[in-house]
């Protein structure tokens, strides 16, 4: 479970003979469904493998990581037909599978939707007026190709000691550790020929102080191998494959937000903003199922918003600000809106999220029949009570009775929907 939430939910009573059903199908399926990939997100680095070990294992299988990888390709790789309507009934959940499928990836509204989250992150981006968020450098403008070399090492190894530093604290610290090591060492030639505790004393008060030393013989070990020369891989596999100490998390933000590439970056805020998103219910710190199909979900969306820049911009360049633009839009709006307790008021994506639109759903009273699903989900746990007993959803009630007797001052719709308090 994922701290409070006002949707109570839990994996031991229900209410339905559907959600029965519902469980019995997961029970069934969780036992054959395998995680086929790592955990990692921002627990790139060795300290989190006591983390990672703690994640919900499931024994893997072939048929388990055969299942798992028709589940995406399900939802995420041809998603044709997607239902834009909540669950239903609300209050219980009841949902088949295809529910899961992104209305990002929505036909006649996905590009829309994708465009409503960037359009929000290129008015904030500069807000929190962080020193690494720079311009993407475009290598068709820059036809001097040892000057863009330049450009592209510099960048890279400064995103790369952003992302590090980031694992570690708040933004807010972060800024002063990441220009004062900028100062020190303003390319990664410079941090290769670094003072061994030099270095450990420009990460003193960051913690984890194994991840300075291994960023150093990382450096090292880039300036050195003749394949890279102090210029980091571009592409997320060649870059965790090379690069020790860089996991999927890491890997995915240096290939998007330097080199363009459709590359996802999942950590908590993009996980909990893509399950809401989404509408899966379940543990997204420790499910594995759950986390597989969220980073599954952030793979074909990077390839979507990639994709947008061959048609909107007319372009033949499969590389573009995109994909980095795109991650880090996410993981903006999950520090700053889709936190734990979210401000959907202020949310640019209500439109294509699941959550909030179930929320609305009840706020409005309107719960269906009992649908007949065939396909129930397999992927969120399932919820333990009727919702209409949620002291959010109750007080949300008293404030629409109110406001037809008193005056004419109503709460906003969207803040009144916060009450409900979607802590999931
Ligand atoms: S509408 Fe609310 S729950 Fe959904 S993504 Fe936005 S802030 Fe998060
Ligand atoms: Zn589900």
């Amino acid at each position: 479970m994922t701290g409070k939430r006002s949707m109570r939910l839990s994996s031991t009573r229900l209410s339905s003979n559907g959600s029965n059903k519902s469980s019995r199908t997961r029970a069934r399926l969780s036992k054959e469904t395998a995680s086929s990939d790592a955990f990692a997100s921002d627990n790139d680095t060795q300290e989190s493998d006591d983390g990672a070990r703690r994640i919900k294992r499931r024994k893997v299988t072939k048929s388990r990581v055969h299942k798992a990888i028709e589940t995406h390709a399900f939802l995420f790789k041809n998603p044709g037909t997607i239902p834009p309507e909540p669950c239903s009934p609300t209050s219980q959940r009841q949902h088949s599978t295809s529910y899961h499928k992104p209305l990002f990836l929505c036909e006649s509204r996905g590009l829309e939707h994708r465009q409503a989250l960037l359009s929000w992150f290129d008015s904030v981006s500069t807000t929190r007026a962080m020193p690494w968020r720079k311009s993407w450098v475009n290598p068709s403008h820059e036809p001097d190709a040892s000057a863009l070399r330049k450009l592209l090492e510099r960048r890279a190894y400064e995103v790369w000691i952003s992302e590090i530093m980031l694992q570690q604290t708040r933004v807010a610290v972060v800024i002063d550790y990441w220009n004062r090591w900028m100062d020190k060492w303003p390319t990664i030639q410079d941090l290769a020929g670094a003072d061994p505790e030099d270095v450990l004393a420009a990460w003193r008060g960051l913690g984890y102080y194994s991840r300075a030393t291994r960023i150093h013989e990382a450096a090292k070990l880039v300036v050195q191998d003749p394949t890279m020369q102090g210029l980091l891989p571009s592409t997320a596999s060649e870059l965790e494959e090379k690069v020790p100490g860089v996991g999927r998390y890491t890997a995915g933000a240096i290939s998007s937000i330097v080199f363009g590439r459709a590359a996802p970056m999942v950590d908590g805020n993009v996980l909990r903003v893509l399950s809401r998103q989404l509408g899966i219910y379940g543990n997204i710190k420790s499910d594995k199922m759950v986390i597989d199909t969220i980073w599954a979900a952030a793979d074909a969306l990077v390839r979507a918003v990639a994709l947008d820049h061959l048609s909107i911009e007319d372009s033949k360049s499969e590389i573009s600000d995109r994909p980095g633009r795109w991650g880090q839009a996410l993981m903006e709006l999950g520090s700053t809106i889709c936190t734990p307790k979210p401000n959907c008021s202020q949310c640019p994506i209500t439109a294509s999220c699941r959550v909030y639109n179930e929320a609305k759903n009840m706020s409005q009273n309107k719960d269906g029949t009992v649908a007949d699903i065939e396909d129930f989900c397999t992927i969120c746990e399932p919820f333990e009570e009727d919702l209409s007993n949620d002291p959010g959803i109750t007080a949300l009630q008293e404030t629409k009775a109110n406001s037809k007797t008193a005056d004419k001052k109503k709460a906003p719709k969207q803040l009144t929907l916060s009450g409900i308090r979607i802590y999931w």
